[in-house]
């Protein structure tokens, strides 16, 4: 039981809210894949698949134990795995979750297997690389990756997809456009050949802003679900899902000359009153903030941090503000204090939010 009193709170109107922001950019008909990997975007996979299980079509995770997590949740939805792996492949069977097949030796691997098991149908799903260079099968495979599997009853190819390298990026819009057409030639020649037609899908939620003409039969969408579009006007018309809570511990008064936290990096010049809060680096506060460089907020009021960040404290400067032991502060509460927090630890807010570690405590509120 993790009564751990830092908390993220997972606020579900917002995900329903962004989920219907996209929804109505997107023809009725086109489906929506939610991506919970890495825990739901640091929140909690489970919840978040369980809010959205009857409002999406489909859900990815990177990882089959991702996948394996949903369905002992009773997540009925059809799983993508992004990222399948060989010794895994059991696993996904077992728990119905469908792979994409990114490479040839992951389509042999899986053929084998579907093969030895009399599978019949199985879901498959064939991942292109476009020109993002990271997974992919390659448009010359084709005719290779086609007598392999036209050949097999065991196994179905769901759908056929692709990973834009840029689509957040307007100067890389000519890049893109040259994916997006390497993608509709590899669907069409893959057409040609089946007598079926599987689904394709290519676009994640800044392709799903920029590139909404290639929204084709599905969109995968994950940040824009948590709150962040790819510029402050989309962002704004989101809200955001993670709210991380915590209680000051214990209140100080600092005099000039004394020092706060390792390394003695801060030095009162004034006296000053200091908060302790029980979050640090190990929770996924960057040490980068440290120093002044990040804040949280207590009572309305910016509370800089003062000194380094520890591995499970920070303490803050609350000489102006009206607090006392006990008291809720917010390390981050919206979509201002998230993207501040990024941009002082150098980052994005995707690993502002994926950083927030397994230690503190999820609830979903609705
Ligand atoms: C993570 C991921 C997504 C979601 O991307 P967002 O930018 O968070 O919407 C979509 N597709 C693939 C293949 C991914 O790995």
């Amino acid at each position: 039981m993790n009564n751990h009193v830092t908390v993220l709170e997972i606020d579900g109107n917002a995900i329903l809210h962004n989920l219907n922001y996209f929804k109505q950019k997107l023809r009725p008909e086109t489906k929506i894949l939610a991506v919970v990997k890495a825990f739901g975007y640091g929140s909690d996979g489970v919840k978040v698949a369980s809010l959205l299980q009857d409002k999406v079509d489909y859900f990815a995770v990177a990882y089959a134990h991702e996948g394996i997590a949903l369905r002992e949740a009773n997540i009925k939805t059809p799983i993508l795995v992004l990222h399948p792996q060989i010794q895994n492949f059991d696993q996904i069977v077992k728990y119905k979750l469908e792979p994409s097949i990114y490479n040839f030796k992951t389509l042999t691997a899986f053929l084998m297997y579907a093969d030895n098991q009399l599978l019949l149908n199985y879901p498959i799903h064939l991942k292109f690389n476009t020109g993002l260079n990271r997974l992919g099968l390659y448009h010359s495979d084709i005719p290779l990756i086609l007598n392999n599997i036209v050949a097999s009853k065991h196994v179905r190819i769901e759908s056929i997809l692709s990973h834009l390298a840029a689509s957040e990026d307007e100067s890389e819009r000519e890049f893109t456009m040259g994916q997006l057409n390497n993608f509709a030639a590899i669907v069409k020649q893959i057409y040609l050949h089946l007598d079926y037609e599987p689904m394709i899908h290519t676009l994640n939620t800044s392709g799903v802003i920029n590139y909404p003409e290639a929204q084709f039969d599905m969109v995968r969408i994950g940040i824009g679900l948590y709150g962040f579009g790819n510029d402050e006007k989309e962002t704004s018309h989101l809200k955001n899902s993670h709210v991380l809570k915590s209680i000051i511990s214990q209140i100080h008064t600092i005099e000039p000359g004394e020092t706060v936290g390792y390394n003695r990096a801060f030095a009162a010049k004034k006296s000053t009153k200091t908060a302790t809060i029980p979050i640090g680096h190990a929770d996924g506060i960057s040490r980068k903030l440290g120093n002044g460089n990040g804040y949280i907020t207590i009572n309305n009021q910016k509370a800089p941090i003062v000194g380094n960040v520890c591995m499970d404290m920070i303490m803050v400067d609350i000489s102006t503000i009206d607090c006392k032991e006990g008291d809720a502060v917010y390390i981050f509460k919206t979509q201002e204090d998230i993207l501040h927090m990024a941009d002082k630890s150098d980052t994005i807010s995707y690993e502002i939010l994926t950083a927030i570690s397994q230690r503190v405590k999820k609830l979903l509120k609705c």
